[in-house]
């Protein structure tokens, strides 16, 4: 039996983890052709969340911690839980029930009809604020542009299927900081997309202020392009032909005054 592996990051989520685990071991009990396992990754909270997995966790088997000394950042937490993770497929989800756990069911299909990544795709953000659809309405399209030839699919957040194969590859990329969105389309594989509707965070608030929004935008940039190390060299070059140009017009000017 394969064993499949969910890896949620869990920043300050004490008021979720209750729902969290009632909902999930709802969908999991109903997946019977695999092993399971669920690789918490607190990620340096300052709230119960801690303490709640470990008392979940002596009543449940699945369960395991990775704990973080101090708050790394989401994306880091991820990396933490793909090292750990022992799946031979793994599912990376939301801890605050924002990416629907009934999805799995339709990730794990695709999968079985051979396809090594399955995208889950936000099709409607209405459970999002104004603001923060506009934000990443902006960042996905920059991405996108940015991106190059490995195109980085629009409305395609942290949510998503992986088979071993890929998380190995990408464990294995020298990345220091990671931006799984943009290290999944770059290892390549076959992909299938499911869509989803983002729903609403039930407790709890968003941990993305728009520091950490600006940090995973430049992040995202440096590594799914080599443009930004472009640019300086186009600027100095566009900068250099302004300066020639302007001291040819001086040489031609200088000249017409002294003809005249
Ligand atoms: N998270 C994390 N570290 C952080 C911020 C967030 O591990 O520094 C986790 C958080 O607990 C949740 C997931 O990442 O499971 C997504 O965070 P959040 O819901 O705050 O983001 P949003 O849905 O607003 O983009
Ligand atoms: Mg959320």
């Amino acid at each position: 039996m394969k064993k499949l592996s969910l890896i949620v990051p869990m920043y300050n989520e004490e008021e979720m983890i209750p729902l969290f685990f009632e909902k999930i071991n709802e969908v999991l009990s109903q997946i019977k052709n695999y092993t399971k396992e669920i690789v918490c990754v607190n990620d340096g909270s300052k709230d119960k969340t801690l303490e709640l997995l470990k008392k979940y966790k002596k009543e449940n088997n699945k369960i395991h911690i990775v704990s973080f000394s101090r708050n790394f950042g989401h994306e880091a937490a991820v990396a933490a839980g793909f090292s750990r993770a022992l799946g031979d497929v793994m599912i990376v989800m939301d801890a605050d029930l924002q990416d629907p756990p009934e999805v799995i069911f339709d990730l794990l299909k695709k999968y079985e009809e051979g396809y090594k990544i399955v995208n889950a795709k936000r099709v409607d953000r209405k459970s999002d604020s104004f603001l923060k659809r506009t934000t990443a309405e902006m960042y996905y399209k920059l991405i996108y542009k940015m991106s190059g030839k490995i195109k980085v699919p629009e409305n395609v957040g942290n949510y998503r299927l992986m088979d071993r194969e890929v998380v190995d590859k990408i464990n294995a990329l020298p990345e220091k900081n990671r931006v799984f969105r943009v290290l999944v389309p770059f290892a390549g594989y076959k992909t299938a997309t499911v869509e989803f509707v983002r729903a609403p965070r039930p407790k709890g608030e968003s941990h993305y202020n728009y520091k950490s929004m600006f940090k995973l935008a430049g992040d995202s940039i440096v590594s799914s392009s080599v443009a930004p190390l472009k640019w300086p060299l186009k600027w100095s070059l566009g900068i250099g032909f302004l300066t020639c140009l302007a001291l040819f017009i001086d040489l031609i000017l200088y000249i017409c005054h002294r003809c005249n």
